[in-house]
């Protein structure tokens, strides 16, 4: 496994890029580009990547964390729902436990004060607990971009297979395509972005095609890329290349794993089970068109929020919290006036802080300064 690793983390290939790109840069450009995942803002973070690169290249955090999307208002619908229902067990994937809702409360405490709530590694794991607890309504709050959606189109289709009635799916699934496309658009900081660099797992299942319409009509070039260090100065330098040729197109540097059109089977799988929401609202970017799954008719009786007829919740965000800002890339994590301070990972005040993949965890990691 190391052998295949170790080919992406070469420190001298590392070094070779780093000067590539120092040599490529324009003098007196800045290059400003985003890295939509929060995998790759870790993978920048931790393997130092920042340091290698010239002045002008800024990377900027984008909003590409599940968790961190997530408003606070369908965490309150999910508190609700388990503190209005003890017949039900809530389940979802650990680092939701810890994001605050409105009132600093949390799906830990829900726990603490006697709702049943869990933690699950997989869609399997719902499927056991439905299955070993028919007596119990089990609700998995689904949350997650395009890689976590086929595992739970997946399990609703098991789910109604096998007549489980006693499961259901409180369904939070986000599409990336808009919100790359809404933060291209302005939904952001001021200073337009030069550059994309693209997420990795996303694209094996949508493709690189899925970019195309947002780079041509923002004129903003995307290249998409692996999380290993040698994949992402790769593509920095792909993207500079483009830019300083006028050039807007979509380009793949994770050959090795996405194709143009993507996971057909794993599309076919979502486009049977969901349906794309006319609007959804994500934390910092507000309600975006079209930019979320809903669970289709033919599966309305595993739908969560029509089983138990929840209704919309706005939800109040910590006012001192800036996860919106940090979110759209407006605003480095070190400039919110809590980071180190009100908020650490041992106690975070935002979901930013909370998730392994959030830019301020991220930035933690680095210490007080970069
Ligand atoms: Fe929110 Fe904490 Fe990040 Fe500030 S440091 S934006 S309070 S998560």
């Amino acid at each position: 496994m190391m052998k295949y690793l170790d080919e992406y983390r070469d420190p001298t290939v590392a070094r070779g890029l780093a000067r590539a790109i120092a040599t490529a840069v324009r003098p007196g450009r800045p290059y400003r580009l985003m890295e939509f995942c929060g995998g790759h803002t870790h993978a920048i973070v931790n393997q130092g990547l920042a340091h290698l690169l010239p002045e002008a290249v800024h990377l900027i955090h984008g909003p590409g964390c599940p968790v961190c999307v997530l408003p606070v208002g369908r965490l309150d619908m999910a508190l609700a729902l388990v503190r209005a229902h003890p017949e039900v067990t809530l389940c979802t994937y650990g680092d939701l436990m810890r994001v605050p809702a409105s009132g600093g409360d949390t799906l830990h405490r829900a726990r603490a004060d006697g709702a049943d709530v869990r933690m699950v590694y997989s869609t399997l794991d719902v499927l056991t607990l439905a299955r070993d607890n028919p007596g119990r309504s089990v609700v998995f709050m689904a949350i997650g971009f395009e890689t976590t959606t086929p595992p739970t189109a997946l399990l609703l289709s098991q789910a109604r297979a096998e007549g489980l009635a006693n499961l259901s799916v409180f369904c939070n699934h986000v599409l990336t395509p808009p919100a790359i496309g809404a933060i291209l658009g302005g939904v952001g900081s001021d200073s337009p972005l030069d550059g994309v660099i693209g997420p990795a797992h996303v694209s094996t299942v949508i493709g690189s095609e899925a970019y195309r319409p947002g780079a041509e009509r923002f004129r903003v070039p995307v290249v998409i890329a692996g999380f290993e260090p040698l994949d992402i100065l790769r593509a920095i330098l792909m993207l500079i290349r483009q830019i300083n040729d006028s050039r807007a197109e979509v380009e793949t540097e994770y050959t090795r794993a996405v194709r143009p059109d993507g996971n057909a089977k794993a599309q076919a799988v979502m486009e049977s089970v969901f349906s794309v929401r006319p609007s959804f609202e994500w934390r910092g970017l507000g309600a975006l068109p079209d930019s979320a799954l809903g669970i289709r008719d033919a599966f309305a009786a595993w739908d969560a929020e029509r089983r138990f007829d929840m209704p919309p919740l706005t939800g109040r965000e910590n006012p001192a919290c800036d996860c919106g800002s940090v979110l759209k890339g407006a605003l480095d994590p070190r400039d919110c006036r809590l980071f180190g301070r009100g908020c650490t990972p041992e106690r975070p005040q935002g979901a930013c802080m909370v998730s392994a993949e959030g830019a301020c965890a991220a930035a933690w990691t680095q210490g007080p300064s970069p």
